[in-house]
């Protein structure tokens, strides 16, 4: 099968969170399963499109409303990825250092889909699937069913998956005019709210609608910022599929970005090497138990209770422990964090910003892993904690609820109900117990690296769907 995916992020050419990993790594193990399968995204001026090469194999316009914005496709060469990566440079909105948080946002990835469809809609042939992924290239499937220009796609299933359905992309009618031209019958399909929502759109208009866990498909049918009605009406197209880990990229055994590499019969040494190190970069101790978040500072990730779980912690047992905390987000949030790291000095840290290599040697040197997440559609950080021996302390929602069993069940994590500071506090609590009986502890380690969350299953499960779609 020719398996095309559409986003704004794809690891390593750009990453914000999640979406970048999964993009980054699922058409690698559709490749290896016999598909051709291939990534178009934005080309950003970051790192990897200042570092590698690429081929100019197309180049036209792209019209936004009244404004025609020139654009160009480029391949990668000398790629080791697995899958072509073709990337979009449209000058003027895309060669920018970040992915998103810019205010023409609306315009920037409106400009991206339309472009991305104009290419394809030149090339020769049509693929068998175009998978969509999030908000950003929401308006994709519309336009493959509904715009006359791109009626050449009008018989290729779409998938759309959901990895975030909290960022819907909408805007108001008076700018209707960005998509291309369509019959005024077809407004509902990118209406929700009185509003355009491209989100609303994709899950009205794709063939097929995927999240990237079982749990989180049930959440959004009751909770997803106004848009559950929706979601219960397209249950029927919709189903969970829980996103696999790149077991290549995360691998404690080569990770180059560790201090010390380790296997699950080193793992005891070297998960001490690694504690060391971060301990002493951070001036933290590593003879004490080491919690750990990372992640986007945001509500969302209940990343707005841990000031007061570190200030309670640290206040009154701060022998006891030591929390490192990893993150950008609300400003509010980062100022809080940052202000406890004085009084907290030796016991309490933070590194507020994105760091791929510390988030490495994080999930490498850390006892545990802190997720009191209020929504978690998949959430990698415990998959890639659990294959790094570290053990997560999750609140039981979405992907986390799917992936995460508590040591009183059974199981291997720590797992409480409720986003709050009393909830993270207790399962801190009996984390520092557990963490002390050196036996089970060291037991469960071993046996957390062992969870297989590789794409295998995962890739499997999405073929399975593409070819319902076929057939
Ligand atoms: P999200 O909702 O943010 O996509 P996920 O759990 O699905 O959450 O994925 C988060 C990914 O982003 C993981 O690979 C995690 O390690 C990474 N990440 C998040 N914040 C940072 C950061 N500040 N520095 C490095 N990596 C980060």
């Amino acid at each position: 099968m020719d398996i095309i995916h559409i986003s704004a992020e794809c690891y390593p050419a750009a990453k914000a969170g999640g979406l970048g990993d999964v993009v980054g790594s699922l058409p690698k193990y559709q490749t290896l399963l016999g598909h051709t399968a291939s990534v178009i995204m934005p080309f950003y001026k970051v790192k990897f499109s200042l570092e590698n090469e690429f081929a100019i194999i197309f180049a036209s316009h792209a019209r936004l409303g009244h404004v025609n914005y020139a654009f160009s496709i480029l391949k990668l060469l000398n790629n080791n990825l697995g899958y072509d990566l073709f990337m979009i440079d449209i000058p003027g909105l895309f060669d920018r250092e970040n992915i998103y948080s810019y205010h023409d946002d609306t315009e920037r990835f409106i400009t991206f889909q339309i472009a991305a469809l104009n290419w394809l809609n030149h090339r020769e042939g049509v693929p068998d699937i175009v998978h969509c992924h999030d908000s950003h290239t929401g308006f994709i499937p519309f336009m493959m069913s509904k715009v006359r220009e791109y009626d050449k796609f009008a018989e290729v299933p779409t998938v759309f998956t959901i990895h975030n359905g909290q960022y819907q992309g909408q805007f108001g009618f008076d700018r209707l005019h960005y998509l291309p031209p369509f019959h005024s019958y077809f407004n509902g399909l990118v209406e929700w709210n009185h509003l355009i929502n491209p989100l609303a759109s994709a899950i009205k208009c794709a063939w097929r609608v995927t999240t990237v866990s079982p749990t989180y498909l049930e959440e959004i049918g009751y909770s997803m910022k106004g848009m559950e009605e929706l979601l219960r009406k397209e249950r029927s197209k919709s189903v969970g599929i829980l996103n696999g880990i790149d077991v290549d990229v995360w691998n404690p055994a080569t990770d180059s970005m560790l201090e010390k590499k380790y296997t699950l019969n080193t793992v005891n040494a070297g998960k001490t090497a690694n504690k060391e190190a971060i301990c002493q970069q951070f001036g933290l101790d590593p003879k004490k138990p080491l919690f750990t978040f990372i992640g986007r500072l945001v509500g969302e990730k209940g990343a707005d209770i841990l000031p007061e779980v570190i200030y309670n912690l640290s206040k009154f047992n701060p022998k006891e422990q030591n929390i490192l905390v990893l993150g950008s987000g609300e400003p509010f949030i980062q100022n809080a964090l940052l202000n406890l790291e004085h009084e907290f000095k030796g016991s309490y840290c933070s590194y507020i910003g994105y760091n791929e290599k510390l988030s490495h040697m994080i999930y490498a040197g850390a006892d545990f892993i802190l997720m009191p997440s209020r929504v978690e559609p998949c959430g990698l950080n415990q998959l890639y904690a659990l294959r790094y021996g570290t053990v997560p302390i999750v609140r039981r929602t979405g992907g986390l609820r799917d992936t995460v069993i508590d040591i009183g069940d059974g199981g291997f994590g720590i797992c409480h109900d409720q986003c709050s500071v009393f909830d993270m506090t207790h399962s801190i609590q009996r984390a520092k117990s557990f963490y002390h009986d050196k036996k089970s502890f060291n037991k469960i380690r071993k046996q957390i690296m062992q969870i297989d969350h590789s794409w295998n299953k995962a890739a499997q499960d999405y073929l399975e769907l593409y070819y319902s779609l076929k057939n």
